[in-house]
């Protein structure tokens, strides 16, 4: 049995929490492969690591001395060890680092990889394992994608014993270190579980897992215990945020599921994400999650006859494309279509592509209708169960919220729907509290 796990930035922020990772990992023998974070904000007064290293950078590039922001990162590296008690010695590369730092000699991935890099040293040392670093094993391809079957490769090889891996990073076919986009230690984490086909890949952060809606817009929501990727993929891409978005693909791609658990509180079983679920833990709640994002706009045009148009849709969506502007939702009628598009990425072309539109589709009418929140309630236990849809406009209904367009999957595994912004926490309350309870 082989559990990879990934610490993220609030479980490696100070001594307390190192240790809290060290007796989750020395508690369970599989837990072998373990990925941290860089050290995270560890109360009101200090910062991630991770910023102050961009802060650093900037410093240098705009010709101003660093030293104090660099004092920080040392000094809260240095704290850790000496809470810890740990014998490693940091300073000949925090003396090598900010040497190469004062000559111009460090790119600003290499420098803000370095938070990660000592998060794992002194985790390493913490834990009595072996460090293997990130720029050993994953490594880029020249258009910025990782080579899998080269990293895939390298990490089986090194991997013998206990180790602790720095995320967030990897290396570049000239030797460059380059980071993931924010948050990228997720990503590592997952290319780890994959190459080394691990039972499961454990995401320990400070949430008890998925919760089923936004807790600023619902007090307390209940963790989700259960949920298919696909599930997972509607949920974050109609707004909610737990991992970076690419970290699902390569355990996925490997049938691997994938853990999130809470380091405050390891007993809960947090939540698990896998391909499909045999049995069903909980029959009777339909809806898995609900989520949503504000600020969309719909273009709307009918013109008689559209529907008669063999490539009508297509021209209308290509002036899209053209614009390099992504549709989300694209809801029609019989004469009519509209086109749903997050705000801000249609606002800077709006005149434009709607002059566009008048020009080559020659609409009878054309609207813009702003202030649009997209809302949905996404659950696989909805497929195949005549009703549901009734019941959700029911209750959505029955507290006065008007519906501006609806759409269904026909996996069923999703119902999604528009209301104005003004009714978008409405909306998810009500739902919330009528179907997630
Ligand atoms: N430390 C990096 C960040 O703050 C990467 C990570 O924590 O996943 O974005």
């Amino acid at each position: 049995m082989l559990k990879v796990t990934k610490f993220g930035g609030s479980s490696m922020a100070d001594a307390s929490q190192c240790r809290k990772v060290r007796d989750i990992v020395l508690s369970d023998p599989s837990r072998k492969v373990v990925i941290v974070s860089a050290a995270g904000k560890s109360s009101q007064d200090n910062h991630k690591i991770t910023d102050l290293l961009y802060l650093c950078h900037a410093h240098i590039k705009y010709g101003m001395d660093c030293s104090n922001v660099f004092e920080m990162i040392a000094g809260r590296y240095r704290k850790i060890r000496d809470e810890l008690g740990l014998d490693i010695d940091l300073e000949p590369e925090f003396v090598e680092l900010k040497h190469r730092l004062e000559k111009k000699d460090v790119s600003e991935d290499e420098l803000v990889s370095r938070g990660e890099y000592f998060s794992a040293k002194l985790m390493a040392a913490c834990l009595g394992f072996e460090f293997v670093d990130a720029a050993d094993w994953v490594y880029f391809k020249m258009d910025g994608s990782v080579d899998q079957e080269a990293s895939y490769q390298a990490l089986q090889e090194k991997v013998h014993g206990g180790v602790v891996i720095p995320g967030f990073y990897g290396v570049m076919p000239d030797g460059n270190i380059r980071t993931f986009s924010r948050g990228g230690s997720d990503i590592t984490g997952a290319l780890a579980a994959a190459a080394l086909d691990a039972d499961v890949y454990e995401n320990w952060t400070d949430v008890s897992g998925i919760l089923m809606a936004d807790p600023r817009i619902v007090e307390n929501p209940l963790p989700i215990p259960e949920v298919t990727y696909d599930e997972l993929r509607e949920l974050s891409y109609s707004g909610a945020q737990v991992l970076h978005e690419l970290t699902l693909f390569p355990v996925r791609e490997k049938g691997i599921p994938l853990n999130i658990r809470n380091t405050n509180d390891p007993e809960a079983p947090g939540t698990m994400i896998r391909e499909k679920f045999d049995g069903d833990s909980d029959p009777n709640r339909f809806i898995t999650g609900i989520t949503g994002k504000k600020d969309f706009s719909i273009v709307h045009l009918s013109k008689r006859g559209l529907s008669n148009e063999v490539g009508l849709l297509r021209r209308i969506l290509s002036i899209y494309e053209r614009h390099n502007i992504s549709v989300v939702y694209v809801p029609n009628g019989i004469d009519n279509v509209s086109v749903v598009i997050e705000t801000e990425a249609i606002t800077p072309k709006l005149y434009t592509i709607l002059a566009e539109v008048q020009q080559e589709i020659r609409p009878d009418t054309l609207q813009v209708i702003d202030k649009i929140a997209v809302v949905a309630a996404v659950g696989r236990r909805m497929s195949k169960r005549p009703g549901i849809s009734g019941q959700i406009f029911g209750a959505l209904g029955q507290a006065g919220i008007n519906i501006r367009w609806i759409t269904q999957s026909p996996d069923e595994l999703n119902i999604i729907f528009g209301v104005n912004n003004d009714d978008f926490a409405k909306a998810i309350r009500v739902l919330y509290d009528s179907f997630a309870k």
